[in-house]
């Protein structure tokens, strides 16, 4: 496996996560989410769910499993967030270690492949799902105006996504399609 294929996300979305319908899920073979959360379903200076995301997240978790893994240290708050949304979690994830997410995917026993891993960092979720086999899914901050192909200048102005525009324009420069 090439180096930059582990920050290569199988999906990119320029648009917030409430864009995976079942309608994706079926086209790629997804049985299972396995979601972000700070910047993926929530800006990480909010700490309400916005009622677009609650309303996706009571849609899909009909149909299928869901589980929050965040690297946020603080517990309280992605507890907060998952109890809100009635969806088990792991804080303090630290991706793209793979050990809490590996627990995560055994805990929903399904098949890496039929899993996709989502979330707004290719350093950390895009990264962490390539090395568990996992189908990953880059999404837009559900808060962010839409800088999709970031430029060395969008990417200074854009504080609040730096780190974020940082990854996606190493990527891009090291040959992956974003
Ligand atoms: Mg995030």
């Amino acid at each position: 496996m090439k180096p930059w294929r582990l920050i290569a996300p199988d999906l990119v979305l320029s648009s917030p996560i409430t864009a995976i319908a079942p309608q994706l899920m079926e086209k790629y073979g997804l049985r299972g989410l396995i979601l972000d959360v700070d910047n993926t379903l929530i800006g990480d200076d909010e700490s309400d769910v916005s009622e677009d995301i609650r309303k996706w997240v009571e849609l899909m978790s009909q149909r299928y499993p869901i589980w929050l893994a965040s690297n946020n240290f603080s517990d309280r708050r992605i507890q907060k967030v998952a109890e809100s949304l009635n969806l088990p979690y792991r804080s303090r994830a630290g991706k793209p270690s793979r050990r809490v997410v590996r627990q995560v995917l055994e805990a929903m026993k399904l098949p890496p492949e039929q899993v996709a891993m989502v979330g707004d960092r290719l350093f950390t979720d895009t990264i962490v799902g390539n090395r568990l086999g996992l189908f990953t899914i880059l999404v837009q901050p559900p808060s962010e105006e839409i800088v999709f192909k970031p430029t060395l200048a969008t990417i200074f102005k854009a504080r609040s996504s730096f780190l974020r525009n940082w990854e996606i324009w190493i990527a891009r420069k090291s040959g992956v399609k974003i």
